[in-house]
């Protein structure tokens, strides 16, 4: 601490003096890290990284020794953003040699990025003789002096530089991974990095620690009256978003009273820096560290850690933020927090993108829950974009159309206005039939319900006309709050869903965690392939203490009224049969009992096909979940990219499977749904109805395009021709070419 005091108060006296300093700063620098070495290299026009001071290095290198942007480990320090710390930086592949520095005795190297606002100015390296991993304290030191020579080269022109040669004004397609599926057009709103602070150092450690305490105190405000609220002020909230925003929201408070990262913060304030420069300095910590963790739970706190410090840095500093150019704006964000997509969905954004994003991160959970269509994009859009540029943000469904365009050529613009009128008039459309039946037109009856996961969700069931909600994934809500509630928590969420629900029907799931759906802390050992492993309901038996709290609470909940509760991963009878005697021993305790209790499985694991004769006469329900009954029937990986289309639904061995559950089932008379995603898509929809399978259960966004479908289709003909195409199917391996070619030529539209 007293060293980084020493170093501060140094280069303060040499930062006043301006870029002619560099040759005593990367001297003091080296001298106080203990390195042969210290050079700094600033970017020029055309992503060149140019050597313009060294302490170690041969004089005459300055000036001329230049890398690329992605070029040598300098280069790709630059290039990622990220420091690199090399014991044997010569024998790192990126490594590339320059014979004018003499470089060749200095084996370690620790480089680290010089940034401001979001932008790259430079790289800072050290280096030594010895192979030398650098400690965290050394790499700590290293990135508060990045952050201090980003002052100098802003003032010496490399932040013109780095706006340079990216081409500002020509059209950009950034391929991108769909979040929350739609489409929109708008001016971009780019949230870069916190601007730096104005005052990086501080004499009177005492007061900007005081003037910490005051801004947390503001900041933790500010969140309860959030939290409060639901949503943002003028949100014009309905309840349901403000129920469900609380389950996140009560999750960040706890991040935001955590003490460890506020300590660190004060830390910082006591090495010599100032509150801003110490809630940046730590900011930028976490972003490092997100960089290289995988754990999608950890990186999600980190993120609303980082969420946090730009709200404690907005306390501190009593700046807004950004203004919206224009309702309807497209927000590009490195990432976002909970709290910020509630903010600016509240100020009338149209979408966002993010560039570190997953579609189970919090910020895509709300977004889905408000509609508001999102992607991830990969890193690159936020340098590329302004504030004001057009951008058209297409998250298309499949992998293949999913993408942003960033100032679009004026025929694309044209292209994707025509595509959104034609978009609202469907919604028109749609709007129109809400409240008709979802019956075909020869009368069958089809009933839709929803999937959801969320309270925020609830308020679909009005917007879509649904008959019920045929999936409620009950895990969603403790993974949005980062932890299983407890009994009481969990009967006041699904006693939420019941009122809203009123008559309809509602099956729940119970907790299906485990493969791609992990708690933080959970202690489940690592396994090769966690979708297959101890998961879902196989924990749930082998701990059923946690199994009959959630039963407890469903069946508190219920308080009288029917309730039905669905086991998922079921793979044996003999494990329905268990958890249905745990749900059994829990209702013979709660009173006042359902009026109706309703027990079923979900049928995702093939093996159940061959006990149906067995399970049909212990269940009162079947639902199929399609996303995991592809995945085990083809042994194909439901969440590997490259395998998304390989295989079909629309394919003999599934529709095989289908109809003859459908079958079986009739003849037991055991109610029979689907609730895989995909229901809602319309040619799979159209076919599981033609097989026989009359309730579907999905995503809000497919229930009224689905019933728009429905509503034209005469089943009985449709029936007898998908019975031709399965007769003359062989050994296709798709039979979705015929499906769709007759609704065309039928004026079915798909
Ligand atoms: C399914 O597997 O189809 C399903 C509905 O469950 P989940 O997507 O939650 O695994
Ligand atoms: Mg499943």
């Amino acid at each position: 601490m007293v060293t980084q005091r020493r170093l501060l108060a140094r280069l303060r006296e040499l930062m006043a003096r301006g870029a002619g300093s560099l040759p005593e700063l990367v001297r003091l620098v080296a001298g106080e890290l203990v390195s042969e070495v210290c050079s700094i290299y600033a970017l020029q026009p055309g992503d060149i990284l140019e050597l313009v001071a060294t302490e170690g290095l041969r004089p005459e290198a300055v000036g001329r020794t230049r890398l690329r942007v992605g070029e040598g480990i300098v280069g790709l320090v630059a290039a990622t953003g990220s420091p690199l710390n090399l014991p044997d930086a010569q024998n790192h592949p990126a490594f590339a040699y320059r014979a004018e520095t003499g470089e060749e005795p200095y084996a370690s190297m620790l480089a680290v990025p010089v940034r401001r606002a979001g932008r790259t100015l430079g790289v800072i390296a050290v280096q030594n003789r010895n192979l030398r991993r650098y400690d965290a304290g050394e790499v700590e030191e290293l990135e508060t002096v990045a952050m201090l020579l980003a002052e100098v080269l802003a003032a010496s022109g490399a932040e013109d530089s780095a706006g340079e040669g990216l081409g500002a004004t020509v059209p950009r397609r950034f391929p991108a991974t769909s979040l929350v599926p739609g489409l929109a057009m708008g001016p971009a709103v780019v949230l870069g990095a916190a601007p730096a602070p104005g005052r990086l150092l501080a004499e009177d450690s005492g007061v900007e620690l005081a003037r910490l305490n005051r801004a947390v105190a503001t900041m933790q405000k500010g969140i309860d009256a959030l939290i409060e609220a639901g949503l943002p002020q003028d949100a014009g909230a309905r309840s349901a978003d403000a129920a469900a925003s609380r389950e996140i929201l009560d999750a960040y408070r706890l991040v935001a009273a955590d003490a460890g990262w506020l300590k660190r913060v004060g830390d910082a304030i006591r090495g010599g820096l100032s509150a801003e420069a110490a809630v940046h300095r730590v900011a930028g910590d976490l972003r490092d560290r997100m960089r290289r963790i995988t754990d999608p739970y950890l990186r999600e706190r980190l993120a609303d850690l980082e969420d946090l410090a730009g709200r404690l840095l907005g306390a501190l500093t009593g700046g807004t933020a950004p203004a919206l150019p224009a309702p309807g704006a497209i927000l590009l964000a490195r990432r976002l927090g909970p709290a910020e997509v509630l903010d600016w969905h509240s100020r009338g954004i149209a979408g966002f993108a993010v560039e570190d994003g997953s579609a189970g991160s919090h910020a895509a959970i709300l977004a889905r829950a408000l509609g508001l269509p999102a992607v991830a994009v990969p890193r690159g859009l936020l340098d590329t974009a302004e504030d004001g540029d057009a951008v058209i943000l297409d998250a298309a469904e499949t992998q293949a159309g999913c993408q942003v365009i960033l100032r679009p050529e004026q025929d694309v613009i044209a292209l994707y206005h025509r595509a959104l009128d034609a978009r609202s008039a469907r919604q028109a459309g749609y709007a129109a039939i809400r409240d008709l039946p979802s019956t075909t037109r020869d009368g069958t009856k089809v009933t839709l319900m929803l999937n959801i996961g969320l309270a925020l969700e609830l308020a679909q069931l009005e917007a879509t006309g649904a008959a019920g909600i045929g999936l409620f994934r009950t895990e969603i809500a403790m993974l949005a709050r980062g932890a299983i509630a407890d009994v009481p928590e969990q009967a006041a969420v699904y006693a939420r869903v019941l009122d809203a629900a009123d008559d309809r029907p509602v099956l729940f799931r119970t907790l299906d965690l485990g493969g791609d759906k992990l708690l933080p802390g959970s202690d489940l050992p690592e396994e090769e392939n966690p979708a297959m492993g101890w998961r879902s309901l196989r924990i749930g038996l082998d701990r059923p203490a946690l199994l009959r709290r959630q039963l407890r609470a469903l069946l508190l909940a219920a308080g009288g009224r029917p309730l039905s509760v669905m086991f998922p991963m079921v793979a044996t009878v003999a494990e329905f049969r268990a958890a249905r005697a745990l749900l059994h021993a829990e209702a013979a305790r709660v009173r006042p009992a359902p009026s109706v209790l309703r027990v079923g499985t979900m049928l995702e694991v093939p093996a159940l096909m061959f006990q149906l004769p067995a399970l049909l006469r212990e269940v009162d329900f079947i639902s199929v979940g399609t996303n995991d009954l592809m995945q085990f029937l083809f042994a194909a990986d439901r969440g590997t990219p490259a395998l998304a289309n390989r295989y079909d639904l629309l394919s003999p061995p599934m529709l095989e499977l289908l109809a003859a559950l459908a079958e079986q089932c009739r003849a037991a008379g055991v109610a029979l749904s689907v609730c895989g995603e995909a229901a809602a898509r319309p040619a799979e929809a159209l076919t599981l109805v033609g097989l026989g399978i009359e309730t579907l259960s999905m995503p809000a966004s497919g229930v009224l395009p689905v019933k728009a479908l429905l509503r034209d289709v005469d089943l009985g003909t449709f029936r007898e021709v998908l019975a031709a195409i399965r007769r003359t199917a062989g050994h296709a391996a798709s039979v979705r070419e015929p499906i769709t070619a007759w609704a065309r030529e039928h004026g079915v539209n798909l």
